[in-house]
């Protein structure tokens, strides 16, 4: 069988404007950010057309895959879907530049060009939603389940202590000779 996202350039390397579709959907492991990624066994599906022109395989294609990740916010899950259009030129031989991608013999690779433009595409703050409330921040209580206790008291009472405490110590302060 064939490498996953690879395909023969021989024909399209011979013949000038020369084009070859292709439609596979397979996996990848190792896509991933700090805060999201493709799942290893999530489907990337790749479409597109390989052309031959003068500098090489010029290829187009359509990624497809979902990500999953935790909510900033709430800490949830949080999901979405990457859909994304890409152009890139596959020269043969090594690319001094590093702006293309190249291949060696005859086969074209699709791996690092899906894996690139896939990882920039991932949410680096995802979120279960748009609206998503959060978390409260004093007791922690998701709010997208309902309001806290915390709604009828705006203040932490923790700090209100230490107001208290503060505003007794100056006055003992000032009474003090
Ligand atoms: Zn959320
Ligand atoms: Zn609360």
């Amino acid at each position: 069988m064939a490498r996953k996202f690879s395909f023969g350039a021989t024909r399209l390397m011979r013949t000038p404007s020369e084009t070859r579709v292709f439609d596979e959907a397979d996996t990848l492991e190792g896509l991933f950010v700090t805060s999201s990624r493709v799942e290893s066994d999530e489907p990337i599906s790749v479409v597109g057309i390989a052309e031959s022109v003068h500098e090489g395989i010029l290829v187009k294609a359509k990624l497809k895959t979902r990500w999953h990740g935790e909510c900033v916010r709430c800490l949830g899950e949080a999901s979405g879907e990457i859909d994304v259009s890409v152009i890139e030129l596959f020269e043969q031989g090594a690319d001094p530049e590093g702006e293309t991608y190249h291949f060696d013999g005859d086969v074209i690779d699709m791996v690092e060009m899906i894996r690139d433009n896939v990882v920039l595409e991932l949410p680096i703050a995802p979120l279960c939603s748009v609206n998503c409330k959060g978390l409260c921040q004093y007791c922690g209580a998701d709010l997208n389940h309902g309001r806290c206790e915390c709604d009828m008291a705006p203040k932490d009472p923790r700090w209100q202590t230490l107001e208290t405490l503060r505003h007794e110590g100056s006055e003992s302060a000032g009474n003090a000779d």
